[in-house]
């Protein structure tokens, strides 16, 4: 197992968009600083991980022959608590983008104030080409060769691209038949009869639906009178949908990525198939109108959601954007450019790293059920999230207010406030 540190990349700033995730991760961070009077040594350590572990992870394949494959845990920073972050199985995993990945949770995890730094991690495999023998046969290997740097006080990894709660229960019984006891806190986003928590799954898309509830309410709407276009009709997307209608929002645009439906007076999403209920069958659902993935982002809606993927909003589209407010339900999927056009324009974007918290918020909880041997109710998981939103939202909201800054600004001065004064109050060791 190696461990090495990064070194800056200067050219940062100069890079076409879209950045690579590290990219955007150390100019967010830099940009954040520059609203605090935060101690330079300490922003320098934070463009850093604190380490990274590259392993060789050999599979045996269903034909006998042995396939060896590359992974990596990026752990960024654990002053606040264990590192947290997902694994994700994706061909192009890399260790900068780990790293870059690992720093968002970082901040993820510091604006929710939850007591976890940020992590990354992955293989460099395609899962589709795997048979479910040869995925549990590559994650039991992984979890051996990250064994010593994982752990339920140590880094406590989760579900990503390509990744589920089934390869979460192999990794957490590979981790636990290793030390000898059955350890659920090791791993989030298990399946319930292991450890995992209800309501984890919709988490994402609920903490989206509370805030832009809370974005609409501040911008003196009325949810009742609000109309909403989301693209990607997945976990995230679809979740965020269903509640926003069943509060009495107008949905009117819903799309996965064959491209969407739109209909003025308002769509039932109950009845449109999700990702998971009926893969890509968004198209075949009765609607007046279809739009493609495209035009659903110009429709004149009061909220966009763009909750499918990364970088759909770009220097390209943004001065055809026509909602009056924008809620990240995926990760990444606003530019630099676009941010600065968006914030040019007055429109307010409210960002990932609060929006689509719920999903590490419940993660959390998880791990909280797991270490007391005690399972919530959904209803209370459903609560505490709700309760654990409006904080983050209050928190990001009066820095907003006091800084006249953008709702990402004060997301970012938020958790970076929090990580720093945390650096400076424990001191560099030794
Ligand atoms: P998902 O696989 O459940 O659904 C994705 C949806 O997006 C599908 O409807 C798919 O057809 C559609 N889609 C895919 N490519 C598209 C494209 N190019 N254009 C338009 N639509 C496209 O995924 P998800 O879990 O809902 O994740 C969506 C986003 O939210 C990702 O950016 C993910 O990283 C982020 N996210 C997910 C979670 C989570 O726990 N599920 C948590 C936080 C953030």
């Amino acid at each position: 197992m190696a461990s090495s540190t990064t070194t800056h990349d200067e050219a940062a700033d100069e890079q076409p968009e879209p950045e690579s995730a590290l990219q955007t991760a150390r100019r967010q961070l830099r940009h954040a600083a520059d609203h605090l009077d935060i101690d330079d040594n300490i922003v320098e350590r934070l463009q850093h991980p604190n380490s990274v572990h590259e392993v060789t992870v050999p599979v045996e394949r269903d034909d006998g022959t042995v396939e060896v494959f590359t992974g990596f845990r990026a752990q960024h920073d654990s002053v606040r608590g264990p590192f947290k972050g997902g694994l994700r199985y994706h061909p192009e995993v890399t260790r900068d983008e780990c790293v870059g990945l690992g720093m968002w949770m970082t901040w993820k995890c510091a604006v929710m104030d939850l007591p976890f730094g940020g992590a990354k991690g992955g293989v460099a495999v395609n899962p589709k080409a795997l048979s479910d023998g040869e995925k549990e046969r590559l994650t039991r290997r992984f979890a051996e060769e990250i064994r010593e740097v994982i752990g339920p006080t140590v880094d406590i990894p989760a579900p990503d691209m390509g990744t589920d709660p089934q390869t979460m229960a192999w990794l957490m019984d590979a981790y636990s038949m290793q030390e000898g006891e059955t350890i659920p806190g090791v791993v989030t986003g298990k399946p319930p009869i292991v450890g995992g928590s209800k309501g984890r799954d919709g988490a994402p898309g609920r903490s989206v639906a509370i805030i832009a509830r809370e974005a609409v309410d501040y911008y003196g709407k009325d949810l009742g009178e609000t109309s909403v276009a989301i693209q990607g009709y997945g976990s995230v997307g679809a979740n965020a949908a269903r509640l926003l209608d069943d509060w009495g929002a107008n949905v009117v645009a819903v799309s996965d990525v064959n491209g969407g439906i739109y209909d003025p007076d308002g769509l039932d999403t109950h009845s449109v198939p999700t990702h998971h209920e009926e893969p890509e069958a968004v198209m075949g659902h009765e609607a007046p109108e279809t739009v493609t993935n495209g035009e659903l982002l110009e429709l004149d809606v009061d909220v966009l959601i763009p909750a499918a993927v990364g970088n759909v909003l770009t220097a390209d589209n943004v001065h055809d954007v026509r909602a009056d407010i924008v809620i990240e339900g995926a990760n990444g999927p606003t530019t630099s450019t676009a941010s600065e056009v968006f914030a040019e324009r007055g429109i307010p974007v409210v960002p990932d790293i609060l929006a689509n918290a719920g999903g590490v918020t419940v993660s959390y909880f998880e791990w909280l059920q797991d270490i007391n041997r005690r399972a919530w109710s959904l209803e209370r998981v459903n609560e505490e999230l709700e309760a654990e939103m409006l904080a983050a939202w209050n928190d990001v909201r009066a820095e907003y207010e006091a800084r006249d800054v953008t709702w990402r600004d004060a997301a970012y001065i938020v958790a970076l406030s929090r990580v720093a004064e945390a650096h400076e109050t424990r001191g560099l060791w030794p």
